[in-house]
């Protein structure tokens, strides 16, 4: 039988839901899972943190950019999460890294389209304006106005390339994750 998270056929055990678990649009049919995948249902840790999965290497991501600006070799399995809450992790499991030049990227339960040069591009932009102390919600928020651009010292390619990037959802994640700071908290676990 297959796995109703990743769809392996060496399904063998029988999972029985708690109240608590939503994210039955993920399943595929059946009622059985894989030993990996039934032990991710039960284990917070796969919620609760990113992590990349390499074989039956696991490992729990601090420096989520970091990572993502120089990941290992393909195949592996990567799930990122704002929110710590989300059983994204089954579309993580769904959606296997195979080429670390374009993916399909899981943030809790969204997938976002990784290019890697379009990555590189948007980390150099950001470090760029976060030397500049220019604050999350102007990096995300479209064409700056006049104070702002004054205030920071945007020129015109800055500020129509924020005005493109507002709806760009790979820039708005790096966005996000570069200012979040339960990440900086985990550093110090
Ligand atoms: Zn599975």
């Amino acid at each position: 039988m297959s796995c109703i998270f990743c769809g392996s056929p060496d399904a063998t055990e029988k999972i029985v839901f708690k109240d608590t678990f939503t994210a039955y649009q993920f399943l595929q049919a059946g009622n059985l899972a894989c030993g990996r995948c039934a032990s991710m249902l039960g284990d917070a840790k796969y919620r609760r943190n990113c992590w990349f999965m390499k074989g039956t290497e696991w490992r729990k991501i601090d420096d989520v950019l970091g990572f993502l600006a120089n990941m290992p070799e393909p195949p592996f399995v990567l799930y990122l999460t704002l929110q710590k809450r989300k059983h994204g992790w089954i579309l993580a499991v769904q959606n296997p890294v195979l080429s670390v030049n374009r993916f399909v990227l899981v943030v809790d339960e969204s997938k976002i389209f990784f290019d890697r040069q379009r990555f590189t591009e948007h980390l150099t932009f950001l470090e760029s304006l976060w030397l500049r102390k220019v604050p999350k919600g102007v990096m995300s928020g479209g064409y700056p106005s006049a104070g702002l651009i004054r205030k920071f010292g945007f020129n015109r390619l800055e500020c129509q390339r924020l005005e493109r990037l507002q709806s760009d959802r790979l820039w708005l994640f790096t966005v996000a994750f570069k200012h979040n700071p339960k990440l900086e908290e985990n550093k110090n676990e």
